[in-house]
């Protein structure tokens, strides 16, 4: 069996991936972060999601020994100037407080509306997914990063309990219900994370 570690302690993200690996290989075992406990948390402080990405990506290829995969995402809001982006996880000032964070990108929107009535309230949702191998492998030394966005537009009130993040805001592009209001096979679809994910899979499966 070949392997590849998702830089990941979420067992969904590892389900989701493995999921979709399936569809191109059997013969691959898809392990997380919780399979290396001792790995230390690693900084993320780049500039770009690719930046952080890879950054995971070759601290965990480095740490197991192991092909590894690292996603970073965020939602990128066009009248905040790209904000949250990179910061979108810690926006409100406290790690992964959806609620929080997602009240404050609402707060910002509703105070920029306050002075233009035709605000445009175009984003979307990007993810990069970075692919690094240890020393030792055929292919020590080369990295590998795939794109992918789901664009749409931010609403003034959330709506929807499916999904996490900023999904009750968000509307994906030719749709009308959030992206917290559609089920988690409807979303993988079209989403950023899904898009990167089925990009980076039989690049994976040629390369491992
Ligand atoms: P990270 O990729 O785990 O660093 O987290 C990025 C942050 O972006 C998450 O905490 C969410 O706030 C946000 N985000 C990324 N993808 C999604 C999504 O599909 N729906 C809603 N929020 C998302």
């Amino acid at each position: 069996m070949k392997k590849v570690v998702l830089a990941t302690r979420n067992l969904g993200k590892i389900h989701e991936f493995d999921r979709l690996l399936r569809e191109f290989a059997e013969d691959i075992t898809v392990l997380g972060l919780a399979d290396f406990p001792d790995m230390p948390d690693v900084e993320e402080t780049g500039t770009t999601l690719t930046e952080n990405a890879l950054l995971k990506s070759k601290a965990v290829a480095a740490f197991t020994s192991l092909p590894a995969l690292a996603d970073d995402s965020g939602l990128f809001v066009n009248a905040l100037g790209g904000d949250p982006g990179i910061f979108s996880a810690r926006w409100s000032g406290e790690h992964g407080n959806d609620l929080a964070n997602t009240a404050k990108v609402l707060r910002q929107m509703e105070e920029l509306a306050n002075s233009e009535p035709e605000l445009d309230r175009s984003a979307s949702f990007r993810c990069a997914i970075a692919l690094s191998f240890p020393d030792g492998h055929r292919l020590a030394g080369q990295d590998f990063v795939e794109m992918g966005e789901m664009s749409g537009e931010i609403i003034d009130a959330p709506r929807g309990d499916k999904g996490f993040g900023y999904d009750p805001i968000f509307i994906p592009t030719g749709l009308t219900l959030t992206s917290a209001e559609i089920d988690a096979q409807q979303k993988d679809e079209i989403s950023h994370r899904g898009r990167a994910m089925r990009r980076i899979a039989p690049i994976l499966v040629d390369l491992l």
